[in-house]
């Protein structure tokens, strides 16, 4: 599976793939390095995991936005690892994983993806080992980053991730470029200009959304306009 890396600041990079337009995340640190989200099923964890390496040789820490399929069905390929999320998407994952991994294999072996329909059907189901409930910071060393829930919103138990040093977020499908903002039944409109509003609070020069290019705050801004009058 074919990506290509942007670096979007010193030592942090958005990784982008055609399929689903989707962008993975990295923050090098001097010690450790941080995963932002594994892909849509092993094959596309281990061609993260090998592009990482191209990056860096530091060990990895990964941490999982929201339990949506794409975001967490790679991470086999990273293991062993810590393996980062909010509690309720460690939850969901236990809870629904499965349901996803089947519907969705099923949804592109309809669209006549039959190879991407083996790979998801396949893919191992890993639940996060370290769960945060409001935030925590990662120590990269000589970098540390912060991971923030910002209260319902995509899901009800989203994770952005904030790298102060360079004003960078790491928005997860908090932030869409590309496409509207994914509104599915898990999702809380009403809530979500707040969580927006979290993240601009923050006055970040750049944010990578978890599908599409990484844009600007004046962006999430009116990103958060349009929710706004969604609700
Ligand atoms: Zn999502």
């Amino acid at each position: 599976m074919s990506g290509r890396w942007i670096e979007v600041a010193d030592g942090v990079y958005a990784r982008r793939y055609v399929e689903l337009d989707q962008t993975l995340g990295l923050v090098v640190g001097d010690t450790f390095c941080l995963v932002i989200d594994t892909g849509t099923d092993e094959v596309h964890g281990a061609s993260m995991a090998a592009a990482v390496r191209f990056v860096t040789p530091l060990p990895w820490s990964v941490v999982i936005t929201h339990a949506h399929f794409d975001h967490f069905l790679g991470t086999n390929a990273f293991l062993p690892a810590a393996v980062i999320a909010h509690e309720r998407c460690r939850s969901v994952i236990l809870a629904d994983g499965d349901m996803q991994r089947r519907s969705w294999s099923a949804r592109f072996r309809s669209d006549g993806k039959a190879e991407q329909a083996d790979r998801l059907a396949t893919a191992k189901l890993v639940a996060p080992n370290e769960v945060i409930t409001s935030s925590a910071m990662v120590d990269l060393g000589g970098r540390a980053v912060m991971l923030t829930h910002p209260g319902p919103a995509h899901t009800d138990h989203d994770v952005f991730v904030h790298v102060p040093d360079v004003d960078v977020v790491f928005a997860g499908d908090l932030v869409e470029q590309g496409a509207p903002p994914s509104v599915g039944p898990d999702s809380h409109v009403s809530d979500w200009p707040a969580a927006l509003d979290a993240i601009l609070a923050l006055n970040p020069v750049t944010v990578v959304p978890g599908h599409g290019d990484p844009v600007d705050a004046d962006f999430v801004r009116r990103q958060r306009d349009e929710l706004s009058r969604m609700r």
